[in-house]
């Protein structure tokens, strides 16, 4: 089956996109998606650089909403967000997606200890297994401090913007760490997003690569969420072909929508 939900896309509620949500969904429609759920970036306290990455979630329901109904025969319009976990976070988390009718939530780590691995400024001055081991250090912790979210985004997001990006990397050269996290987001229900950005960034895997998503299935994993990330409507549901069929070799033969928090299974 044709995978026809995306389930990570960015619009001008985002820092880093401009395009209007009626953009967005116009262009999905044309794409022929079904399902989109749009998942702007509420980052709390992004200190990395000038941008802002967070909205007014008043604003954004304001604006959204009505989108759910005027696009109805076209698209199922879903209402996410993408959060940017840092364990302190973990109150101002829980009441933002609790005072908010969210149908999805996505955790993701952009910063670790103030800096987001995609100014090359993280990685300066240290050899890139210990950068990345920092980031898989951070994903765990944050996990531990908070893990009410339906989907963990791009699990290997510093893979992208690493010196040599995939060329030593592998799923064997952190595996206790990696183990670790997939065990706690089994035991926590949380799925596993397989993020096709990572072709459009030249890694020709998604994140996280091929090995985790076969290592979250061999140790009980269930629930994949697909994700283009695209902010720019021109890569909604970029080589979802190719990553659909990369979770099957996986040995995953549905996938997951959310709607109010709740998973529907979807044949792959
Ligand atoms: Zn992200
Ligand atoms: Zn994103």
């Amino acid at each position: 089956m044709k995978i026809l939900s995306d389930y990570h896309v960015h619009s001008s509620f985002s820092g880093d996109s401009s395009v209007s949500p009626e953009a967005v969904i116009e262009q999905a429609i044309s794409h022929g998606l079904q399902h989109l759920c749009l998942t702007d970036h509420m980052d709390y306290d992004y200190t990395d650089g000038d941008v802002c990455f967070e909205f007014d979630p008043r604003e954004y329901f304001r604006r959204l909403q009505p989108l759910k109904e005027k696009y109805r025969d076209q698209i199922d319009l879903c209402i996410g967000v993408e959060l940017g976990l840092r364990p302190y976070l973990s109150g101002r988390h829980h009441s933002l997606i609790f005072s908010y009718p969210f149908d999805f939530v996505i955790g993701s780590i952009h910063l670790v200890n103030n800096r987001d691995p995609y100014f090359p400024s993280y990685f300066e001055g240290r050899d890139e297994s210990g950068a990345y081991l920092e980031y898989f250090q951070c994903a765990l912790q944050n996990l531990r401090a908070y893990s009410n979210f339906d989907t963990f985004g791009h699990l290997d997001y510093v893979v992208r913007y690493g010196p040599n990006q995939n060329r030593f990397y592998s799923y064997e050269r952190y595996r206790e760490i990696l183990d670790e996290i997939l065990r706690t987001l089994i035991r926590r229900d949380i799925g596993l997003e397989i993020n096709t950005g990572g072709y459009r960034h030249g890694l020709e895997e998604p994140n996280p690569c091929r090995e985790i998503i076969k290592r979250y299935r061999e140790l009980g994993g269930r629930i994949i969420t697909f994700g283009s990330d695209a902010h720019d409507p021109l890569f909604l549901g970029y080589q979802f072909d190719r990553a659909a069929a990369l979770a099957k070799e996986c040995g995953f033969t549905s996938y997951y929508i959310f709607r109010r928090r709740k998973p529907q299974e979807l044949p792959l």
